[in-house]
């Protein structure tokens, strides 16, 4: 894998916590530092800390943060063009920005809410894709990791808007394949079950003792379970592509 990696330019929105975070970590274990960082989210003081770490941890590797909303769509043009050069030639774009609001039943749902999720899980993920998508067809390569969910395949109650939006996900994400299948450019799906993050938190609106119930009993995939998934997938012969895994827990499953 290090071999693969090795100099490639990797962007994550969402890469502020969970899922976005660990994926970063596990892109600098896995290439030994030697790879470049996008690292995108609302919250720039978070994507500091995260930086400043990695400049300890990692010297050899290379990270740029950027405030980015993925709902501002207009912003997100902007965003990539104004990257320093040597991150400019992305390789490896990982959407991973995503969150559920709420779990109220059909009727009782804010508009705000169901724009919150579809303008985050939906439009910001295409909108970020079609930005990134000319630096793949440029050169005929790069990887487009899109964060669905096992929500994207088995709807429940309390989470009608969620699962529509995962379900838009996968959609979007095997059409898109359909599309570039006679390029380099590979398009991978990766369907979570329950992983241990600020999800639950932002779920039940802050709520902590709600958040915690989520993962009493059970035992949960970590971040760093899903990131290591991912590097694996993109760090596959070029020819091979794992197009579209569902990974649980031992206990969810
Ligand atoms: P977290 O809540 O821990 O992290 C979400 C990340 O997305 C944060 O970095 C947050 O940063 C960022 N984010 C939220 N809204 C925006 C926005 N509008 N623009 C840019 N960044 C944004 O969640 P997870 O890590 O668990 O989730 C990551 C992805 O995995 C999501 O797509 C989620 O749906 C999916 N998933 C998660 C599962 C789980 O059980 N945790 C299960 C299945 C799928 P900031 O607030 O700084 O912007």
């Amino acid at each position: 894998a290090a071999e693969r990696l090795a100099g490639k330019t990797v962007f994550i929105t969402g890469a502020s916590a969970g899922i976005g975070q660990a994926t970063a970590k596990e892109y600098l274990d896995a290439s030994n530092g030697h790879i470049k960082l996008i690292l995108a989210a609302r919250r720039l003081e978070k994507l500091q800390q995260i930086k400043d770490q990695v400049a300890k941890d990692y010297p050899t590797a290379q990270v740029h943060i950027g405030k980015l909303d993925v709902t501002a769509i207009d912003t997100i043009k902007p965003f990539l063009d104004k990257l320093p050069k040597e991150f400019q030639d992305i390789d490896i774009l990982i959407n991973n920005a995503g969150k559920a609001l709420g779990t109220e039943k059909v009727g009782n749902i804010a508009d705000k809410d169901i724009e919150g999720m579809f303008n985050t899980n939906v439009l910001g993920l295409i909108k970020v894709t079609q930005a990134v998508l000319p630096i793949f067809k440029k050169k005929n390569a790069g990887d487009v990791v899109n964060l669905a969910s096992v929500a994207g395949r088995e709807p429940y109650p309390g989470g009608s808007i969620y699962c529509a939006t995962k379900h838009a996900v996968k959609a979007f994400t095997e059409s898109l394949r359909m599309e570039l299948v006679d390029t380099k450019i590979r398009v991978i799906c990766v369907d979570p079950g329950n992983v241990e993050t600020e999800f639950s938190m932002v779920r039940f609106r802050g709520d902590a003792d709600k958040a915690k119930k989520v993962y009493e009993n059970t035992k949960p995939l970590y971040a760093e379970d899903i990131g290591d998934f991912i590097v694996y997938a993109t760090s596959r012969d070029q020819n091979t592509v794992i197009a579209d895994t569902l990974i649980f827990s031992s206990n969810q499953a």
